[in-house]
């Protein structure tokens, strides 16, 4: 019956840990997976997160069906991290707010309510390069998919002459993904500055702003930081889209956490836009999951597990951030590797982009052991004091050829 279905393409960064998984020798390294690992590599539980189950299950929880947009608990407190707890918007109650299902489930929501009630078209801009899943969704949900330059090749920083001239060039009324904060692949991040004129310019070009907050507290360990574009980009008028995940920032990949929350102008405005978000949840999957909306609710609205948790993100951003610059010393000091490497340390949250090339990355795997994707993206959370330096030494030598 089915002589009509193709064979796809493997997933690109599944296809790395399958490899990884293949390799018998002790010095193997992962660095495809976007999961954070302690300092010994293993799978990270956070203490909140393991005192949030134990308060749940001393309640004795049922495990009723959730209302369709999900535990309401979860939905305010998420908007109060994402928005800020002074935002007109929290305070006067408009903003429309929906459980997902992590954040490609957010994402996938924005995008079907996008497609069929966005007044202007469908077409969506999206940084070049930006999450692989990024464009599959939005094309999944009938958008054409264009791109604005973000990466500068030549100097792994970002092209904001090609960003804002991209920008300002696209056509008027569309969609504009912006990356809230540790940009994925790039680990590239604009400055507050930029951000400013970007806001500027995407509201010249009277784009609509969603953004994508899938690491927030996980860049520079301050979840208000991270948050600045979205609260600054609100707080200068726009209406925005959001897409929040909890996978990271609480280490609940598995449980698929997350939020997907649109800023509306009143409460007639609000009731309108919260019917339809039901419409288009309920024949995706009826009501979300229960267990990790608990969890992270609990976490966010107990205000010992609040100041636990911010301390634990804050620690897994400083490991990250304390890898980063031993690499730059390894690569630059102890092995004289050709080239700069400053970006190492400039780029922020989960992900680098090394600069390595496609030969480069491919000789690591074979002589070293050492997987990232061809184009050269480590995972920092791959790297720990017992794996860096064979890592730096490594790399040194696919360099050096
Ligand atoms: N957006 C970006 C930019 C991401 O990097 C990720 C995770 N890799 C996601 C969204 C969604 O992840 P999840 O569905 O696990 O929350």
């Amino acid at each position: 019956v089915w002589n009509n279905v193709p064979a796809g393409p493997p997933d690109p960064i599944l296809g790395i840990t399958e490899r990884f998984k293949a390799d018998k020798s002790p010095l193997k390294i992962n660095l495809g997976v976007g999961a954070y690992r302690d300092g010994s590599g293993k799978p990270y539980v956070l203490s909140a997160v393991k005192k949030a189950e134990e308060i749940i299950r001393a309640s004795n929880p049922d495990h009723e069906y959730l209302p369709i947009t999900g535990l309401p608990e979860l939905t305010n407190a998420a908007t109060v991290l994402a928005y800020g707890a002074n935002s007109p918007h929290v305070k006067n109650g408009t903003i429309s707010v929906t459980q997902s299902i992590s954040g490609t489930g957010a994402l996938r929501i924005g995008a079907a309510f996008l497609a069929r009630f966005w007044p202007r078209g469908k077409v969506i801009y999206l940084p070049t390069p930006s999450w692989g899943n990024h464009q599959a969704i939005f094309q999944d949900a009938g958008f054409e998919v264009r791109q604005y330059r973000y990466l500068d090749s030549k100097t792994i920083g970002i092209d904001f002459e090609g960003l804002k001239s991209d920008l300002l060039g696209a056509e008027p009324g569309s969609i504009v993904l912006l990356h809230a904060c540790a940009h994925n692949p790039t680990g590239v991040d604009p400055t507050e500055a930029q951000w400013r004129q970007i806001s500027d310019l995407v509201k010249e070009n009277q784009l609509y702003p969603f953004f994508d907050m899938a690491y927030q507290g996980f860049a520079s360990g301050s979840t208000d930081r991270d948050a600045f574009a979205v609260r600054h980009f609100v707080s200068e008028g726009h209406q925005i889209a959001l897409a929040q995940s909890f996978a990271k920032n609480m280490g609940l990949y598995g449980e698929r956490v997350g939020a997907f929350s649109l800023t509306v102008a009143d409460a007639e405005e609000k009731a309108r836009i919260d019917s339809q978000l039901k419409i288009v949840i309920r024949p995706m999957y009826s009501n979300p999951p229960l267990h990790g909306a608990r969890i992270a609710s609990t976490i966010l609205t107990n205000p010992e597990l609040y100041a636990e948790w911010e301390t634990e993100v804050k620690g897994m951003a400083d490991r990250i951030i304390n890898m980063r610059e031993r690499l730059y010393d390894e690569l630059t000091h102890t092995h004289k590797t050709p080239g700069e490497w400053g970006h190492i340390k400039s780029q922020i949250g989960m992900f680098s982009y090394t600069g390595l090339t496609p030969p480069q990355t491919s000789a690591l795997a074979e002589k070293a052991h050492i997987y990232m994707t061809s184009f050269g993206r480590i995972s920092m959370a791959g790297l720990n004091n017992s794996n860096i330096d064979y890592f730096a030494e490594s790399v040194s030598k696919a360099v050096k050829g």
